[in-house]
């Protein structure tokens, strides 16, 4: 492995604007399962059922008991020693922004200042009608007290929280990131498939990447470096070798 982390390191070092682009697969080590890997939920037709625009619309009753207390699970969760890597990296200058398919929140939570969510965020809800904010907790306040589905305050239209679901459109925040990885010239991939369109042709607009990805990746044979292992050994790792090649 060590020939391949001196290989990302310098690609990192030599490349003028890195961006990193994560996937569930980054917070595993948080105790959040994946969906496609191979303890993933995905073979749980349930969950993906539950947390579709069908389920919201269709049968609030059961989105916002059973869907809202799954979301829950991916609340509150400890950053790993990936998430602490990558925001290292960028304080160090080495990384100029993160772009993550996730909704936990753990980038944030280990230093990470340029995140971008493209499939939103677990601390706020929105209503659909006047597109006004009230946090998640205050959503979960309202289910809890039967207000099913949750009012917004302002209109009393339909609150739903700030998650992309599968149908949904893509947010303002993928179009930050597309410009993201417009500027890139190296991407960093780590714990994902980069099987979910289009949040996986973000990485593919990039001239140069890496992977750290348990499984093998559609594009690891375009990477600088694909190394199969754990994120949160890879990477710490990772910011050795740049600290390395920096002395
Ligand atoms: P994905 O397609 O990005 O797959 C995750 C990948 O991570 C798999 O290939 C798996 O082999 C790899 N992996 C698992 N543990 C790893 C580890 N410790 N180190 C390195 N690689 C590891 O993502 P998905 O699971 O198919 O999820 C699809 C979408 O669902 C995501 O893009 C995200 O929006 C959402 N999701 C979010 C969370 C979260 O917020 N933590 C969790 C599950 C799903």
């Amino acid at each position: 492995m060590q020939e391949q982390l001196l290989l990302l390191a310098r690609a990192m070092l030599q490349a003028n604007h890195v961006i990193v682009f994560t996937g569930a697969g980054v917070s595993t080590e948080s105790g959040i399962p994946d969906f496609r890997g191979r303890s993933g939920i995905w073979q749980d037709d349930d969950a993906v059922r539950l947390l579709s625009l069908d389920t919201l619309y269709g049968d609030p009753q059961l989105f916002y008991s059973r869907g809202i207390a799954f979301l829950e699970t991916l609340r509150g969760k400890e950053p790993n020693p990936a998430h602490m890597a990558i925001a290292r990296l960028e304080d160090m200058g080495v990384v100029r922004a993160v772009i993550t398919q996730n909704i936990d929140g753990l980038h944030q939570a280990a230093g990470s200042k340029q995140v971008i969510e493209i499939h939103g965020n677990l601390r706020t809800c929105y209503c659909m009608g006047c597109k006004h904010t009230i946090s998640f907790e205050g959503t979960k306040e309202q289910v809890a007290q039967g207000v099913v589905p949750p009012e917004c305050p302002e209109c009393g239209g339909l609150v739903r929280p700030s998650v992309v679901f599968f149908e949904d459109q893509m947010t303002e925040d993928f179009s930050r990131a597309m410009d993201q990885a417009q500027m890139a010239d190296f991407a960093l991939v780590v714990g994902s498939s980069l099987q979910v369109a289009p949040a996986a042709y973000l990485p593919a607009m990039v001239p140069s990447m890496g992977i750290v990805n348990l499984e093998s990746t559609p594009y690891d044979g375009r990477a600088v470096a694909a190394i199969h292992d754990k994120a949160g050994v890879v990477l710490p790792r990772l910011v050795e070798a740049v600290e390395d090649l920096r002395r």
